[in-house]
């Protein structure tokens, strides 16, 4: 799919409009960045979870789950 060296960008929020009101993007020279680049690596093989992949652009997971932390969530990894 892709290396995780081309993930230049990651996203963390709750569902809705990703314009950064409802979450966070953090850059690839940010502090925490390889913590929450791995964290979704690790969530998007997650059951609970939608995963949708573009070529290009990059992989974003909606968790579904009616429970845990991360419910109701969007996570999103930019690629180059
Ligand atoms: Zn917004």
């Amino acid at each position: 799919m892709f290396n995780c060296s081309q993930v230049t960008r990651t996203y963390s929020g709750r569902q809705g409009c990703m314009c950064g009101c409802k979450g966070k993007y953090t850059e690839a020279d940010a502090r925490g960045f390889k913590a929450m680049r791995d964290k979704i690596l690790r969530m998007a093989v997650r059951t609970d979870v939608d995963v949708d992949y573009t070529p290009g652009l990059g992989l974003f997971v909606e968790v579904e789950s009616e429970t845990g932390l991360d419910t109701g969530r969007t996570y999103a990894l930019y690629v180059d």
